[in-house]
C-alpha cells in the first residue's frame, strides 16, 4: 500500500483541521458512561493545540438513523472533553451548513470545537460527495484518527480524505502499528482467543487467524456450534445450527495445519438465564437437554492457562460467557487475568471489543495490556486482511 502521511508531517500552525474522532462512547442518563475512547484521542488533540491548529472534531455517536435525535447527541462528550483537555470545548447543533460554518469561522488558534453527530445526515453512512464537500469544505487539513470508524466507508471516512491534504492521527497509527505487528510478524507462539455470540461474525478472522496462530481458544456461545459440530451435547445453548459445517470444516484446517484448537471441556450451565441459582458445573463437554451453557467451567480455564501462559503474542475478542450477569462472569474474568499476566511476563498481548475491554476494566487489569484497541470490528477486518476504506482513503 501506498505511504500514509502521519500527523508529525502536517503543518498545522494556524490551520482549520478537521479531526475525525470515533467519540461514540457509551452513556448513562446524558452523562459520559466510559472515556476510553475520548482519553484516546487526547495525545493527537494535544499535539494539535499545542501547534496552535483550530480543532475541529466530528464523530458519530449511536445509530440515529439519518435525522436528528437529541438521544444521540454529541453535546454531553464536548463537556466531558473539556474537562479532561482542561481548556474549552465549544460544541456547535449541527457538523455542516451555517451552524458549522459560523462556529469554525469562530475558532482562534489553539482552540477546539466539537460539531454534533455525522449521523443525523443519512449522506454520512452513504458516502455522499456533497456531505463530504460540505464537511472538507469547513478545513484546511484533515486528521485520521477514528480507528472504531475505519472499516467503514463513509463520508468521514472514506469520502473526505479524497478532497483535503490528511495524514493519520497518533491513535490511528498506534492501532496499526500494534495489529500490523499482529498480522504480519507475531512473535510465536500465538494464540488468539475468541468468544462472543455468534461463529457467523468471527468466523473469516478465525480462518485468516489459523493461518497464523499456533493455538486457536474458543470460548463463549460460538463454542457450542463448534461442540456440536464434534457430535457434543450442546442443550438450550445459544448455536447457530447453520453455522455447524463450517465450524467443522474450521476445525479440519485447523487440525491440518497443526494449530491447537481449544475448546470448552466443561461449562457453567443452567436452567435459564435468569435462573442464577440454577448454576452448576457440567462434568465434561455435554451439557443437559433442558440447559443451556453460560460460562466456561474450571477445567477448561485450566487447560487455557498452559497456552496463555506460554504465549509470545496473544489477540483476544470476545467474552467467554454472559459476562454482564455477574455469576456467569468468572470464566471472562480468568481469562482477562491470563491476558494480564501474559503481558507482565513480557507478551505482546492485544485486545479488542468492547466486552474484552469492559472484562480488563472491571478487574483493573486493562493497564497491563499491551494494547487495547478501540475498534473491535476495525481490528477484526484488519486481522482478516481486508482493506479498511478510511486507511485507504489516507494513502498520499
Ligand atoms: P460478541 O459481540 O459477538 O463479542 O458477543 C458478545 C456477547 O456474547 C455478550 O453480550 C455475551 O453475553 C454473549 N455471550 C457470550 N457467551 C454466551 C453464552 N454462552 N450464551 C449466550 N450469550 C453469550
Amino acid at each position: 500500500m501506498n505511504r500514509i502521511a502521519s500527523l508529525k508531517d502536517l503543518a498545522v500552525k494556524g490551520k482549520r483541521v478537521l479531526v475525525r474522532v470515533d467519540y461514540n462512547v457509551p452513556q448513562d442518563g446524558g452523562a459520559v458512561a466510559d472515556d476510553t475512547r475520548i482519553r484516546a484521542s487526547l495525545p493527537t488533540l494535544s499535539h494539535l493545540l499545542q501547534d496552535g491548529a483550530r480543532v475541529i472534531l466530528i464523530s458519530h455517536l449511536g445509530r440515529p438513523k439519518g435525522a436528528p435525535n437529541l438521544k444521540y447527541t454529541l453535546a454531553p462528550v464536548a463537556g466531558h472533553l473539556s474537562r479532561l483537555i482542561g481548556r474549552p470545548v465549544a460544541f456547535a447543533a449541527d457538523c455542516v451548513g451555517p451552524i458549522a460554518e459560523k462556529a469554525v469561522k469562530e475558532l482562534k488558534e489553539g482552540d477546539l470545537l466539537l460539531l454534533e453527530n455525522l449521523r443525523f445526515h443519512p449522506e454520512e453512512e452513504k458516502n455522499d460527495p456533497g456531505f463530504a464537500k460540505a464537511l472538507a469544505g469547513l478545513a484546511d487539513l484533515f486528521v485520521q484518527d477514528a480507528f472504531g470508524a475505519v472499516h467503514r466507508a463513509h463520508a468521514s471516512t472514506a469520502g473526505v480524505p479524497k478532497l483535503l491534504p490528511k495524514a493519520a492521527g497518533f491513535l490511528l497509527e498506534k492501532e496499526l502499528q500494534f495489529l500490523g505487528g499482529l498480522r504480519d510478524a507475531p512473535a510465536k507462539p500465538f494464540v488468539a482467543l475468541l468468544g462472543g455470540a455468534k461463529v457467523s461474525d468471527k468466523i473469516d478472522v478465525l480462518d485468516k487467524l489459523a493461518d497464523k496462530v499456533d493455538s486457536l481458544v474458543i470460548g463463549g456461545a460460538m463454542a457450542y456450534t463448534f461442540l456440536k459440530s464434534l457430535g457434543a451435547a450442546t442443550g438450550k445453548s445459544l448455536l447457530e445450527p447453520d453455522k455447524v459445517d463450517t465450524a467443522s470444516a474450521l476445525l479440519g484446517k485447523a487440525k491440518a495445519k497443526g494449530v491447537q484448537v481449544l475448546l470448552p471441556v466443561d461449562h457453567l450451565a443452567v436452567k435459564s438465564i435468569k435462573d442464577t441459582l440454577s448454576a452448576h458445573f457440567t462434568a465434561d463437554q455435554n451439557i443437559p437437554d433442558n440447559e443451556a451453557g453460560v460460562d466456561v467451567g474450571p477445567k477448561t480455564l485450566e487447560r487455557m492457562a498452559p497456552s496463555l501462559r506460554a504465549a509470545k503474542t496473544i489477540f483476544w475478542n470476545g467474552p467467554m460467557g454472559i459476562f454482564e450477569v455477574d455469576r456467569y462472569a468468572q470464566g471472562t474474568r480468568q481469562v482477562a487475568k491470563l491476558c494480564s499476566d501474559a503481558a507482565l511476563q513480557g507478551a505482546t498481548v492485544v485486545v479488542g471489543g468492547g466486552d474484552s475491554v469492559a472484562a480488563l476494566q472491571s478487574t483493573g487489569l486493562a493497564k497491563n495490556i499491551s494494547h487495547i484497541s478501540t475498534g473491535g470490528g476495525a481490528s477484526l477486518e484488519f486481522l482478516e486482511g481486508k482493506e479498511l476504506p478510511g486507511v485507504a482513503a489516507l494513502a498520499v
